[in-house]
């Protein structure tokens, strides 16, 4: 898991113009504060109350995004296809389960003519590492392409929405510690939200999970190790859960369901040990029983509904952001 830094040194090169601008959106390191803040105070302009109608406007118009999702998505997928509606785009989404790609098509292949049809943003998420990247290294210069999880190593966008509900509720982020609890070596979602955060100068980072679901030493610079939950939660403002990536893991590592609910899994008792108004996480898709409770999942702590919500917001800001540069 440790090359995940080379991937990461490689999308930070990639993802950038001449100019230094942001072309491409594949990962969070090496954004700057004032990018990632550009970014949330955007999105937060394009984040509704539950009943209204959503927000619109004709920022996309004339551009065609095309959705590529080569591994299972609901929440991002939906996400992304709504907000470039809602920006005025056209809109296509590949089925890759019948995409030439299972006949033996390359994704260069795929993405060239999707190109050749004026496709002009692409969102692409895959189980390769380095995949947005060497497609970025090749796509003519006017496409804009949008990570929406990269393997183990990113997922710029959920890393932006989670933050922007972090600061929906605990604006003085220097002042706050979160915990990020379960299976991170395998997760994209807590690099990216990990990577944001910091460049942001949160107060204080724990995570704590299974000693072989925790990320190797050389990764989450900075933050507090531990194995044991009711230590890490102590006092903590924010709590963000993760789901156990079995997909990512060799059958003899998949922890069973029940002994990890009791060690790891947020139950009442255990989220009554943070502070009073911590909030309760989860990037979904959710595990009930195993890494969340059904009490503490549709708790009053719970902002899991709000993350999803953020997520449209989000989506909508990074390509009104990057379209602008085109
Ligand atoms: N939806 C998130 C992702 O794509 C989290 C997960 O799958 O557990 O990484």
């Amino acid at each position: 898991m440790n090359a995940s830094i080379n991937y990461i040194e490689l999308s930070k090169s990639v993802q950038r113009d001449a100019n230094n601008r942001l072309k491409h959106l594949i990962t969070l390191e090496g954004l700057s504060r004032d990018e990632i803040i550009e970014l949330l105070d955007l999105a937060q302009l394009y984040v509704r109350r539950p009943g209204e109608l959503p927000a619109r406007d004709r920022s996309l118009s004339g551009h065609t995004v095309a959705n590529l999702f080569f591994e299972p998505s609901t929440r991002t997928r939906v996400s992304f296809e709504l907000a470039a509606m809602r920006l005025g785009a056209d809109v296509v989404n590949l089925d890759m389960q019948t995409s030439s790609r299972v006949k033996g098509e390359t994704v260069l292949d795929t993405i060239y003519t999707l190109q050749a049809m004026h496709a002009d943003i692409l969102v692409m998420r895959d189980s390769e590492p380095g995949l947005p990247a060497h497609v970025a290294q090749h796509v003519a210069p006017h496409i804009n392409i949008l990570n929406a999880g990269e393997a183990h190593v990113s997922h710029p966008t959920q890393g932006l929405l989670d933050t922007l509900t972090i600061r929906q509720h605990k604006p003085d982020i220097k002042n706050i510690s979160i915990l990020i609890v379960g299976d991170l070596m395998h997760s994209r979602v807590a690099r990216s939200t990990w990577s944001a955060l910091t460049t942001l100068g949160i107060g204080e980072v724990r995570i704590a999970g299974p000693e072989h679901l925790l990320p190797p030493a050389n990764e989450f610079y900075g933050a507090i190790r531990y194995t044991d939950v009711n230590k890490a939660i102590k006092d903590v403002d924010v709590v963000m859960t993760l789901r156990i990536q079995k997909e990512r893991m060799a059958s003899a590592h998949i922890p069973d369901d029940n002994a990890y609910c009791r060690e790891f899994g947020l139950t009442s008792a255990r989220v009554k040990l943070a502070r009073p108004d911590a909030i309760v996480m989860h990037p979904a898709p959710m595990n009930r029983g195993v890494e969340i409770t059904d009490e503490v999942a549709d708790g009053k702590q719970s902002v899991i509904q709000q993350q999803v919500t953020n997520g449209v917001a989000i989506r909508m800001a990074v390509l009104t952001q990057l379209s602008r540069k085109n």
